[in-house]
């Protein structure tokens, strides 16, 4: 696929989450720690059973790519639409 075209949506688990911060080292644009909970907040996304989702576009996929890799707990999940 043209890697300029298409959606990406992120998926976060968020019950399991850690805080451990390296999700918002990765893509600050899109991630940050909850001064409620100190667990991270997946920006602007939509939440269904604990489970947070939002659809954007592509062009975020490398920053949060990195972060899916480099979550402890393996909660970040990708999808190319
Ligand atoms: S990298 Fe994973 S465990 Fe760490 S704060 Fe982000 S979502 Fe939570």
């Amino acid at each position: 696929m043209n890697p300029k075209q298409g959606k990406l949506q992120i998926i976060h688990y968020r019950d399991k989450c850690i805080g451990c911060n390296a999700c918002v080292e990765a893509a600050p644009e899109r991630w940050a720690i909850s001064k409620k909970d100190g667990k991270a907040i997946l920006l602007k996304a939509n939440e269904k059973k604990g489970i947070y989702t939002i659809t954007t576009h592509v062009m975020e996929y490398e920053a949060n790519l990195e972060a899916s890799k480099n979550c402890p707990v393996h909660i970040i999940h990708l999808k190319l639409l």
